[in-house]
C-alpha cells in the first residue's frame, strides 16, 4: 500500500488537475477513503500509511465536489475525528487529520455532520491562547472551524456553547501578544469564524453582548495603517458592519414630506423587497481597488426578443382628430411673414445690438469671459468670435498639447481656496480691495437670511424687505452672468408653482453661475478612506457620549432655534429644486443629512440641493447623506459634489465648483422598517459622505449633487438675444403641468430669405429635428447640455446658421418641470417615472408626455417625422457622454436569438450620428453606446418614438454626472505640467470632471453632429454641400474626412 500511495503521490504532484479529475472519475476518492477507514480501524494504526494517505486525500478532496458526501457514506468522518482526538499531543499527526477535516468540512452538510460528532469541541482543544509552538496546526484548526461554521446549525451550536466569547478572547489574546504580526493568518482565522457566526441573528446578539463591537473596533483602529494587517482589518470591518444594529431612518415617515393632490390613483412602484439573504455577502466594499468594477453589467434577459414586438408599428393611442391641435404649435408651416417683414424691416440696429450677446458654448473657448467688464471688451469679443466657429473645437483638431498651449486666463482664486484649504488669503489684492464692500454685503445677506429664517418660524414672510436687499446687491454689483438676468429670474420665479409654495430663491439661481475657467480633475481616492469613515460611524455606538444628535433642520418637525453665537451650521432647502429634509448635528463638525423622497413617493432619494450657513472657514465639516438609494455611485470613482459660495459670488466669482474630499459612498446600517412601507421591509440605504472646507467665515453656501438648473429658465433671455431678422425663434406652451406650471416648447429655424414663394417654400419644407430633456429632474446635467444646444442654435456661428437654414428644431427643454421645481430626483408629482409612460400617456395624468407624443404624431401625420429624435439624460454610473439607440438586429444578436434575422432588413443609419459625435465631441465616446431594445425600456421616449413613429434615429443621450476618462478630457502629463501646483488639485490621471462648460459644449457639438449627419446623407442638397465645403475648408481641414461619403 505504501508503494502505491507513493506512486500516486508522485503522479498527482506533477502535471495538471486533469490527472486528479481522472482519478476521481475512476473512483479514486472512494478507494482512498476506504483505505483510510480500513487502516484507521486496525488495533494500532500505521501512521506511515496514514500520513501520506491524508496528504493525498487533502489534495484529491479539494477537486472532488462530492468528497464530503463520499466521506460521510464511507464513515471516514468518524475515524478521522477519532484519530485527531488520539493525536492531540502529536502535532504532526494531528495536522494531517486537520487537513482531511478541512476538505470534509467544505461541504456544508458534511460540516454539519462533523459538528454533531463533536468536531468543534475538538478544535477548541487545539486552538490555544497565544503561543509560538505548533502554530501551523493552530492555523489549520482555525480554518477547519471557519469551514464548519458555514453551516447554520454549527453556528447555532457555537452561539449556545459560548464560543463567540471564546473566539473574541482568543482574538484579543493573539492580537495583543503577537506584536510582530507573525501570525496574521491565525488572527484572521478567528475573525473568519466570527464572521460566519454573526450571519445569524443570535450570533450578532451574542457578539454584541460580548462587547464584540468594542473589541474589534479597537483592533481595527490599532492596526489601520499597517498594510501587513490587511487580512485582519478587512474581516474585522465586515463583522463590525454586519453587527452594527440596524435601525430605521430618523424620519417620521418614509413618504415624502411634500404631498400634492393629483388626479388618478398614485401608482408609485413598490420599493424592492429584500430578504435577509441580501445582506449575507456584505463585503467590505473597499471599492477603490477595483478599476472597472464601476461598470454596470447589462442584463441580457431584459432584451426584447419578440420580433413582432420589435418590428410592428402600433396604431395611434388617441383619436386622429385630436392631432389637429398641434398645428397651432407649428406656425412655421403656415406663417406668411408679411407682418414680420414690416415689423423688423427698418429696425436694423435692434438686430445688431442683440447680436453682441453672441455666445458659443464650447469648453475650449478661453475667451468666454465670466463677466463682461465693459462694452468695449464685449465688442472685441464679438469680433474674435465672428472669425471662429465651433469647428475649431472638434475632437480631431485638438490634442493635449493644444489644450496645454491654450492661453490660460487669470487664475481662479476660488479654486485655489479649494485646493489648499488654508490659503484663502493667497489670492491677492482682489480680495483685499473688495473686503470692505463684502462686509457691507454680508450685512445685507444677514438681513435676507435672518429675516428668512425667522419668517420660516412665524410663517409670515417679508418679501418686500428681501426684495429691497436683493435690489441693493444687484445695484452694487452690476456685473452680469451671460444669458442670465436676476430681475427676470425674480419675476419668473414669482409665477412658478411649487407644492409648498416656496417663498425664497436660492442665491445661485438668482445671481447666476459662470463656468470656472478650468475644469477640475477627478478626485483621487485615498486608500482606506472608507474604512476610516466606517470606523467613525462605529465609534458613535461605542462612545455615545461623544454624539450630539441634535436636530438642526427638519421639514417635518419644529426644532430648537440656534442662537447665532453657536458653532452650529444652519440649513435650509425650501427653494426651487431644494430637497433637504432633515439635518442632525452628530459631532461638533459632523452632520447627518436626509433628503426628501420624491413628492407623493417613498423613494428616489439621490439628488440633493440645500443651503448651509454659519460656517467657520478652514474647518473641515463632514456631511453624511444617510438615505441615498442607489447601490453604487460615481462618488466612489472621482466625482465630487458641487458648491456655490455667496461671498465668492459677490467677490466676482459666481461659480459652482466641484468640492469636497474624503468622499465615499457605502451601505449603512439604516433599513426601512415594515411599518414604514406597509409590508415591504429590509430596504437598505447608502451613505454619501464628504468633507467640505468652506472658503469664508459666516458665508452662505449651497451644496448640490450636480450643478443645479432650475425650471425658471433662461428661455426669455435667450429669446431677447436672438437676431429676429435671422433667427426664427418661438416660445410656445406645450401644455400645463399637474402642478400648474407651463411646459415650454421652442421652435428654432432661420427666417426665410424673403417672403417670396420660393423662399417660403424652402422655409416650410425644412426637415424637423426634435430634442427633449430633463424628464428626470435629478439629471440637471441634461439641462446644461440643452442650454449649450439652445445657445448654439441661436448663435451667429456659421454652423448654427447652416443648421437653421436647413432644419426646423422643435425643442422641449424640460419635460418634467414639476419634478425639477419640487426637488424630485426621478418622478412627476404623481410619483411616477415619466420616461416609463410613453406607451400610453394620459392627457390628465402625464400631460407633458401626452402632448410631446402628440406633437410627434402630428409631425408624422403630415409626413414630417423628425430626422433625429433625442432625449437628453444624465447617467449616474458611467463616465463620458454616449447615446442609446434602437436596433432590431443588434438586440436579437445580443440575445443570441438568430432565428429569421438573416431575412430581416435593417438600415444601419442609426449608427451614423454616434460615430460622428465620437469624432467631433471631446466628451463623447462610441464605446459606451448601445443599440439594444430592452423590455424594461419599452415605454421610454427612445423606444416609443422609434417603434411608433418610425424614427430610426431615436436616441437617449446620456451625460455622466462625473466626467470623462477618455479623449481630450483625460488628464495627461502635458496638460498637468502646464498648470501650477495649486490649480491642479489632486490629479489621478483618470480624467476631468464635467464643468457646465463641457456639458454646454456637448450640446453644441450634438448640433454640429446633426449637420455632419445631413452632409453624409444621400438626400443632402447640392447647395448645402457646397456651402458646407466652403465653410469646412476654411477650417484647417479638420473635418475633411467627415465629408467623405
Ligand atoms: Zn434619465
Amino acid at each position: 500500500i505504501l508503494t502505491i500511495l507513493k506512486v500516486l503521490g508522485d503522479l498527482l504532484s506533477v502535471g495538471t488537475d486533469r490527472r486528479i479529475h481522472y482519478m476521481i472519475s475512476k473512483g479514486g476518492s472512494e478507494a482512498l477513503l476506504q483505505t483510510l477507514v480500513d487502516t484507521a480501524r486496525t488495533a494500532s494504526p500505521d501512521y506511515d500509511i496514514l500520513l501520506p494517505l491524508f496528504r493525498l486525500l487533502a489534495k484529491v478532496g479539494l477537486r472532488d465536489k462530492k468528497f464530503g458526501q463520499k466521506a460521510l457514506e464511507l464513515e471516514a468522518l468518524d475515524v478521522t475525528l477519532i484519530l485527531a482526538r488520539k493525536n492531540l499531543c502529536d502535532s504532526q499527526n494531528l495536522l494531517h487529520c486537520l487537513w482531511a477535516l478541512r476538505v470534509f468540512a467544505s461541504s456544508v452538510t458534511t460540516g454539519a455532520m462533523l459538528g454533531i460528532n463533536g468536531a468543534m469541541e475538538l478544535i477548541f482543544e487545539i486552538v490555544t491562547p497565544y503561543t509560538r509552538k505548533h502554530t501551523r496546526t493552530i492555523r489549520v484548526a482555525t480554518e477547519v472551524l471557519a469551514a464548519l461554521l458555514k453551516s447554520k446549525s454549527n453556528s447555532r451550536r457555537a452561539v449556545n456553547r459560548g464560543y463567540v466569547t471564546s473566539l473574541l478572547r482568543l482574538h484579543q489574546d493573539w492580537h495583543s501578544r503577537d506584536t510582530a504580526n507573525t501570525y496574521v493568518l491565525i488572527r484572521r482565522g478567528f475573525l473568519l469564524c466570527l464572521k460566519h457566526i454573526v450571519t445569524l441573528r443570535s450570533g450578532r446578539e451574542a457578539f454584541l453582548a460580548a462587547q464584540g463591537m468594542e473589541i474589534l473596533f479597537s483592533t481595527a483602529q490599532s492596526c489601520l495603517d499597517d498594510r501587513s494587517m490587511e487580512p485582519v482589518i478587512s474581516e474585522a470591518l465586515q463583522i463590525l458592519r454586519r453587527c452594527y444594529p440596524k435601525s430605521p431612518l430618523p424620519l417620521v415617515t418614509a413618504s415624502s414630506a411634500y404631498a400634492f393632490p393629483v388626479p388618478g390613483s398614485i401608482t408609485s412602484e413598490p420599493p424592492r423587497d429584500l430578504t435577509e439573504e441580501d445582506f449575507e455577502d456584505d463585503a467590505d466594499e473597499e471599492v477603490d481597488r477595483g478599476s472597472n468594477s464601476e461598470d454596470v453589467k447589462e442584463e441580457d434577459d431584459d432584451l426584447e426578443t419578440d420580433v413582432d414586438k420589435l418590428s410592428s408599428k402600433p396604431g395611434l393611442d388617441r383619436p386622429e382628430e385630436e392631432l389637429v391641435q398641434y398645428e397651432a404649435m407649428c406656425c412655421e408651416l403656415s406663417c406668411s411673414f408679411e407682418e414680420l417683414e414690416s415689423q423688423f424691416g427698418d429696425n436694423v440696429n435692434f438686430g445688431e445690438a442683440q447680436c453682441t450677446n453672441h455666445h458659443i458654448p464650447t469648453a475650449a473657448t478661453s475667451k468666454q469671459h465670466c463677466l463682461s467688464k465693459d462694452q468695449s471688451s464685449r465688442g472685441q469679443e464679438r469680433e474674435e468670435t465672428a472669425q471662429t466657429s465651433l469647428l475649431h473645437m472638434v475632437k480631431t483638431g485638438r490634442s493635449a498639447v493644444h489644450l496645454a498651449s491654450r492661453k490660460r486666463p487669470v487664475m481662479n482664486p476660488y479654486q485655489n481656496v479649494q485646493s489648499n484649504a488654508l490659503g484663502r488669503d493667497s489670492s491677492g489684492n482682489e480680495i483685499c480691495n473688495t473686503q470692505a464692500s463684502l462686509k457691507e454685503d454680508a450685512g445685507d445677506l444677514d438681513a435676507i437670511f435672518c429675516s428668512r429664517l425667522s419668517a420660516f418660524f412665524s410663517n409670515s414672510a417679508r418679501p418686500r424687505e428681501t426684495a429691497a436687499v436683493i435690489d441693493k446687491l444687484l445695484q452694487t454689483h452690476p456685473e452680469r452672468v451671460p444669458f442670465h438676468d436676476p430681475y427676470l429670474y425674480t419675476a419668473k420665479a414669482g409665477r412658478t408653482m411649487s407644492v409648498v409654495d416656496f417663498k425664497t430663491m436660492a442665491f445661485p439661481d438668482l445671481w447666476g453661475h459662470c463656468a470656472p475657467l478650468s475644469a477640475q480633475s477627478m478626485l483621487e481616492r485615498k486608500r482606506g478612506v472608507q474604512r476610516i469613515k466606517i470606523l467613525e460611524d462605529v465609534r458613535r455606538l461605542i462612545q455615545p457620549s461623544d454624539v450630539i444628535n441634535k436636530v438642526i433642520f427638519s421639514l417635518d418637525e419644529p426644532w430648537p432655534l440656534q442662537d447665532t453665537a453657536s458653532n452650529c451650521l444652519r440649513f435650509f432647502s425650501q427653494f426651487e429644486s431644494g430637497n433637504l429634509r432633515k439635518a442632525i448635528q452628530v459631532r461638533e463638525f459632523e452632520y447627518d443629512l436626509l433628503v426628501n423622497a420624491d413628492v407623493n413617493s417613498t423613494q428616489h432619494q439621490q439628488w440633493f440641493y440645500f443651503e448651509v450657513s454659519g460656517m467657520r472657514a478652514a474647518v473641515p465639516y463632514r456631511f453624511n447623506i444617510i438615505n441615498c438609494e442607489k447601490p453604487n455611485s460615481q462618488f466612489n470613482y472621482g466625482m465630487q459634489p458641487t458648491l456655490y459660495s455667496v461671498k465668492e459670488a459677490l467677490l466676482g466669482r459666481p461659480t459652482w465648483i466641484r468640492t469636497g474630499h474624503e468622499i465615499c459612498y457605502y451601505r449603512n446600517h439604516y433599513r426601512q422598517s415594515a411599518a414604514a412601507t406597509g409590508g415591504a421591509s429590509g430596504k437598505c440605504y447608502y451613505n454619501l459622505t464628504f468633507v467640505v472646507t468652506f472658503p469664508h467665515n459666516e458665508d452662505v453656501c449651497y451644496l448640490a449633487y450636480h450643478y443645479p438648473y432650475t425650471y425658471t429658465t433662461h428661455l426669455d433671455i435667450l429669446e431677447k438675444s436672438v437676431n429676429p431678422k435671422q433667427v426664427y425663434f418661438r416660445q410656445e406652451v406645450l401644455c400645463q403641468t399637474l402642478g400648474g406650471n407651463l411646459c415650454p416648447l421652442v421652435t428654432i429655424t432661420a427666417m426665410p430669405e424673403s417672403s417670396s414663394t420660393d423662399h417660403l417654400e424652402q422655409f416650410r419644407h425644412r426637415p424637423y429635428q426634435v430634442i427633449t430633456a430633463r424628464v428626470h429632474p435629478g439629471e440637471s446635467n441634461a439641462s446644461w447640455v440643452m442650454k449649450g444646444a439652445l445657445e448654439f442654435l441661436v448663435s451667429s456661428d456659421p454652423v448654427a446658421r447652416l443648421l437653421r437654414e436647413n432644419f426646423i428644431f422643435k425643442i422641449i427643454p424640460m419635460l418634467n418641470p414639476d419634478g425639477v421645481i419640487n426637488g424630485n430626483h426621478r418622478c412627476s408629482l404623481r410619483g411616477e417615472d415619466l420616461n416609463r409612460q410613453w406607451l400610453s400617456p394620459q392627457a390628465h395624468l402625464q400631460p407633458t408626455i401626452y402632448h410631446a407624443k402628440g406633437l410627434l404624431y402630428y409631425l408624422g401625420s403630415i409626413g414630417r417625422s423628425p430626422v433625429v429624435f433625442c432625449d437628453f439624460h444624465g447617467h449616474s454610473q458611467k463616465k463620458n457622454v454616449f447615446l442609446y439607440g434602437c436596433s432590431i438586429k443588434e438586440t436579437l444578436w445580443q440575445a443570441e436569438c438568430t432565428v429569421g434575422t438573416s431575412t430581416l432588413l435593417e438600415d444601419i443609419s442609426y449608427r451614423t450620428l454616434p460615430k460622428i459625435l465620437d469624432k467631433l465631441a471631446p466628451a463623447f465616446t462610441m464605446s459606451s453606446c448601445s443599440f439594444l431594445v430592452e423590455k424594461s425600456r419599452a415605454s421610454t421616449a427612445r423606444v416609443v418614438v422609434w417603434r411608433e413613429m418610425g424614427v430610426s434615429r431615436s436616441y437617449t443621450m446620456e451625460s455622466s454626472y462625473c466626467g470623462c476618462n477618455q479623449g481630450p478630457y483625460q488628464v495627461c502629463e502635458a496638460w498637468l505640467l502646464a498648470m501650477t501646483k495649486n490649480e491642479r488639485g489632486s490629479p489621478n490621471g483618470t480624467g476631468l470632471q464635467f464643468g457646465t462648460r463641457e456639458l454646454e459644449e456637448m450640446g453644441a457639438m450634438f448640433c454640429l453632429g446633426l449637420l455632419i449627419l445631413e452632409l453624409k446623407s444621400a438626400s443632402c442638397s447640392h447647395q448645402l454641400l457646397t456651402r458646407a465645403a466652403t465653410l469646412l475648408n476654411a477650417e484647417e481641414g479638420a473635418l475633411d474626412h467627415h465629408l467623405q461619403r
